[in-house]
């Protein structure tokens, strides 16, 4: 967008230039003079995980609805990633997902699915926002406060701190400032230093743990699929393991450990960790594979929900976005789709402001109502799969117990009903509303199999090859 149309402000801040930063400066940049990303590390050059996104070094997937938002942003970015090493793959007819005790059924989709490291994509975008932008990114410097007006209404800018040894401090004033500072994001601590209440967070503790690393694939000309997900079946087992894709031609393992059942990080305990999980076919796929980085891990304690939307206070001039406001538990793979939505959100809020100057003093107001209804359904969905678990702790919503029956046997018949793998997959991607759970073509047959009826399916725990219909 042209300078001149830019007209909400003089200069907008993002703090973290993750992939919820990156996405927030692109959509800034077409209605802020200036725009500038401030992030407490270096950017990697080579495709290497850094230290302030420490989950890079894992399993990361990346849904539809993320996907469809990226591409809005930075036409063609996906194609251009695979020209440079992403995997394409068709997401129903190419996983092999074990999950509520069956394989899925594996029926050809549309539902195109591009499968990298997390630091090849984020990398990318940062490419792209270089390329398509004249944003200012101030790397390796810290924000560490907020400014704000005489009579604290409004944030007008922020304090920052460069992260090396000179730690020299400098304000920067701004119109705007959206924190993308993910899961230790420090906006409750300050605005609770200038007179306002912090969030209530909602938990949903699960103490998982991840073990990972990047193997050459062995050979196996029998292999039929290209992505395999191994989930423990709930209460009794507690471990996970997955198999990606990504550039190279390589395979990002992750195994992952519910409720402190965290996979070891030596080669041989890596392996017998493997030959744990429920059935053999993880093992099998990756035990001849050869290694080609140790094995790194990661905890990651609960799920949580910082209730913004409930504020009946807050300052007008400041955003919070991503993780920032809520993470899940990272087994479902949600973050970075989640904050691609809310990104969408932002961008349609601020095209709504056509003809102002400045943006609405409510604007937060209506951005974490909108958020809200964003993080409802993959709340939703991670955290009534954890309270599976007898022991993982925080408060279960009355429903719980009946969603879980239903969901349950729905993910059971997800092995032998393509109409229901197909749906349980768009809800997945952000394309349908969970509603789609219960259209007559699922509930029906849910029901039949609740109730035993003759004609419901009996799933198999033998892996499916793909179907045809
Ligand atoms: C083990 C694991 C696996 C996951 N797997 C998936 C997956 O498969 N699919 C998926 O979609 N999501 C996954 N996620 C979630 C995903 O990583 C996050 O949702 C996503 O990274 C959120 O992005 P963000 O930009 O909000 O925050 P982050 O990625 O956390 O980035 C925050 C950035 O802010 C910077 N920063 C923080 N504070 C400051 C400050 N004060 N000043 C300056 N800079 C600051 C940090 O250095 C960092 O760069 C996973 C998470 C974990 C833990």
């Amino acid at each position: 967008m042209e300078k001149s149309n830019r007209r909400l402000g003089k200069h907008a801040i993002v703090i973290g230039g993750s992939i919820g930063g990156l996405l927030t400066a692109r959509v800034l940049n077409s209605h802020f003079e200036k725009v500038t990303i401030v992030e407490r590390d270096s950017f990697s050059t080579d495709y290497e995980p850094r230290k302030g996104v420490p989950q890079g070094k894992n399993v990361h997937v990346i849904f539809g609805g993320g996907v469809r938002v990226i591409n809005r942003l930075f036409p063609g970015f996906f194609d251009e990633l695979a020209t440079k090493g992403s995997i394409v793959c068709d997401f129903a007819k190419d996983l092999c997902w074990y999950h509520g005790g069956v394989w899925k059924a594996r029926p050809a989709s549309d539902l195109v699915s591009y499968w990298q490291s997390r630091p090849f994509l984020e990398s990318n975008l940062l490419r792209r926002l270089k390329a398509d932008t004249d944003i200012r990114i101030l790397e390796k410097c810290a924000v560490t406060g907020f400014l704000s007006s005489p009579n604290k209404s409004r944030i007008t800018g922020v304090k920052l701190r460069a992260h090396d040894q000179t730690e020299k401090t400098e304000d920067v004033e701004a119109d705007l400032v959206v924190d993308a500072g993910g899961r230790g994001s420090q906006t409750p601590v300050w605005l609770e230093a200038i007179g306002y209440p912090r969030p209530i967070e909602t938990t949903v503790e699960v103490n998982i743990g991840y073990a990972s690393r990047i193997y050459e694939p062995s050979q196996d000309a029998t292999r039929d699929w290209q992505i395999m997900a191994l989930y423990g079946t709930p209460p009794d087992s507690k471990r996970t393991g997955y198999i990606f894709p990504i550039e190279g031609g390589r395979w990002l393992v992750s195994q992952v450990g519910f409720l402190k059942d965290f996979p070891p990080d030596d080669d041989k305990g890596y392996l017998e960790f493997a030959k744990s999980l429920e059935l053999p076919d993880f093992y099998e796929a990756i035990k001849d594979a050869k290694p080609l980085t140790p094995i790194t891990t990661f905890h990651f304690p609960a799920n949580r929900w910082r209730r913004y939307d409930h504020l009946s206070r807050f300052p007008a001039g400041l955003l919070v976005i991503g993780d920032a406001i809520s993470t899940f538990n990272p087994v479902y793979g949600q973050g970075m789709s989640v904050c691609s939505l809310e990104v969408d959100e932002l961008r349609q809020l601020l095209e709504n402001c056509q003809g102002r100057s400045t943006i609405p003093d409510d604007m937060a107001k209506k951005f974490f109502r909108k958020t809200a209804k964003i993080i409802e359904t993959p709340w939703m969905l991670a955290t009534q799969s954890d309270f599976l678990y007898p022991e993982t702790s925080g408060k279960r919503p009355v429903h719980t117990n009946v969603l879980n029956w239903y969901l349950l046997r729905m993910l059971q018949l997800c092995s032998g009903n393509d109409r229901i793998v197909k749906t349980f997959y768009e809800v997945l991607h952000f394309i349908k509303k969970p509603t789609a759970f219960f259209h007559p073509l699922v509930f029906f047959p849910v029901i039949g199999r609740g109730l035993g009826l003759k004609g419901s399916y009996e799933p198999s725990k033998q892996r499916p090859s793909v179907t045809t219909t």
